[in-house]
């Protein structure tokens, strides 16, 4: 699975990592790679931003609140 972060904060600081074919995938994005699972896509995310989270929708096991 190909994985993208979102180069965009949400409202509470978050930057939110999709898959390729998220319905939420944003304009602009950040290519992290292609993964097995969400979980080394948000550690690579957290690199850039360190308040990196996995979508809701696309990435719940990644998902915290
Ligand atoms: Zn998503």
């Amino acid at each position: 699975m190909i994985y993208y972060v979102n180069d965009e904060a949400q409202k509470n600081g978050d930057h939110e990592v999709h898959t390729a074919t998220c319905f939420y995938l944003p304009k602009s994005k950040t290519y992290l790679g292609d993964f097995a699972s969400c979980k080394p896509a948000v550690q690579i995310a957290k690199k850039k931003y360190p308040q990196s989270n996995g979508c809701f929708y696309c990435s719940k096991d990644c998902h915290t609140t």
